[in-house]
């Protein structure tokens, strides 16, 4: 979240201009794509459960739909703000264009704090969000999806609302639906499979088999738990799992150095992949300070849980065999670290490229609701490897072409994907 000393837009902001330096962009360009073209924000009043009338505040950010309608999801925090939603539409723009999918950026909010709403408020608030956006978005403007403390309940209520208003069924309108209502099989395992699709291709450029290499993760949800299980599947050893102690209000790391056996381990956490760590030790685990995951002797560095992670101070600890940091969180390197990452030629594939499964996945659950038709799972995670392996592979390329850090990289490809589009369009 944001902060008065931390503005993320601006930061969005600088990483551009770097960007738009190395490729020597035009002003109008420069002009257009630092900023977003759209914003919206309003209000949105809400009986609460006592019969007092509560106004929430909700955003939508369109930052540049030239390749493509906008995505992006909706958060649900007390401490949004319109700087937070407009750095992170940009930075969906990006993501999108990263991996070539048609598909420009947005991102939606409400200041909100739904551990001390009921559900029933929790669905006004949906249903108002939609109202407010009903003619600004939609599967050919802006395709909504779930973000920070929304859910995919969260998803059906603006549908609903949306298909009332419009008079017709519209599932592509927005993504991160259950399956059974317009979800896509595949989405679960997407982001975590996903990461380990562009693992897999940094190996063979490395001449190194999965199964010749050992990995450190930090988290244990989602994004971790496939990715555990793609790499282990692809004969990787993953030894050392970290994750976050509700009850103890801390993060600790368990170890096995014979491997650590997810689905073992997933008997063993809470629904937000919190690890028990009394129940770990008998099964052969050590249960090891926080920061453990990062020091660990290991190939491969996965962290997928939280930004701000690898930072000044603990860089150092990384050890010498490390030669691959894959990031599944989203902002888990400072800058300061990423210098020191690339001074000793820790390969790097950087968040927005490595974690972009999820937002595939959800580009194709838009296409299959679109078509009111749905894949099989292993046509849908076919398909999100075919994608990613040409993103990794693409960015590759010109980080080796233009000896460039492969996050540099990265922003050259998508950056210049969008300004061609807008050029081609002749906006600029
Ligand atoms: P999640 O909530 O399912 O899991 C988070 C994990 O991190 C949990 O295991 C939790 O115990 C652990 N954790 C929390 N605080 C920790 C700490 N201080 N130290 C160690 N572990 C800690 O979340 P997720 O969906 O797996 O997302 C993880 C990251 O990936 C986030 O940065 C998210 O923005 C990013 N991401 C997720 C997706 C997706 O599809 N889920 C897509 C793109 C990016």
């Amino acid at each position: 979240m944001t902060s008065k000393a931390f503005n993320p837009f601006d930061m969005a902001q600088a990483q551009f201009d770097r960007v738009a330096d190395v490729l020597d962009l035009d002003k109008a360009t420069r002009d257009l794509l630092r900023y977003p073209m759209r914003e919206f924000s309003f209000a949105i009043p809400v009986r609460m459960d006592d019969g007092c009338v509560k106004i929430f505040r909700g955003f939508r950010v369109q930052h540049n739909d030239a390749r493509g309608p906008c995505k992006g999801g909706i958060r649900f925090h007390p401490q949004e703000t319109l700087d937070t939603v407009r750095a992170l539409a940009t930075w969906m723009t990006w993501k999108c264009a990263v991996v070539d999918i048609p598909l420009g950026g947005g991102k939606g909010g409400v200041i909100c704090d739904p551990h001390n709403l009921s559900m029933r408020e929790q669905e006004a608030i949906c249903r108002g969000w939609a109202r407010a956006m009903a003619k600004n978005v939609g599967f050919a403007t802006d395709v909504p999806a779930p973000d920070v403390m929304t859910s995919p309940q969260h998803m059906v209520w603006m549908l609903d609302e949306i298909e009332a208003m419009h008079g017709h069924k519209e599932p592509g309108f927005i993504t991160g639906k259950p399956v059974g209502l317009g979800g896509s099989l595949g989405r679960t395992e997407a982001t975590g499979y996903g990461l380990i699709f562009t693992v897999r291709e940094a190996l063979k450029e490395m001449n190194l088999k999965p199964s010749e290499t050992t990995a450190s993760v930090q988290g244990f949800g989602n994004v971790a738990q496939y990715a555990v299980r793609l790499f282990q599947q692809m004969g990787g050893k993953v030894i050392a799992v970290s994750s976050w102690d509700q009850e103890d209000q801390i993060s600790y790391t368990c170890r096995r150095l014979s491997g650590v056996d997810p689905d073992e381990l997933v008997g063993i956490a809470d629904r937000f992949g919190g690890i028990d760590k009394a129940k770990a030790r008998p099964l052969g685990y050590e249960v090891l300070p926080a920061e453990a995951w990062i020091e660990q002797d290991v190939d491969i560095l996965m962290p997928c849980a939280l930004e701000n992670q690898v930072t000044a101070e603990n860089v150092g600890r990384i050890k010498p065999r490390v030669k691959m940091l894959a990031e599944g969180a989203n902002g888990p390197t400072t800058p300061e670290a990423d210098k020191v990452l690339a001074e000793r030629g820790i390969f790097n594939i950087p968040d927005f490229l490595a974690n972009a499964g999820g937002v595939t996945c959800s580009y194709f659950e838009q296409v299959q609701g679109n078509m009111n038709y749905f894949w099989e799972k292993d046509e849908v995670l076919g398909k999100l490897d075919v994608k990613m392996t040409a993103a990794f592979i693409a960015v590759s390329e010109i980080a080796r072409r233009q000896k460039l850090y492969m996050r540099d990289a990265a922003y050259v490809v998508a950056v210049s994907r969008v300004a061609k589009a807008c050029k081609d369009r002749g906006w600029v």
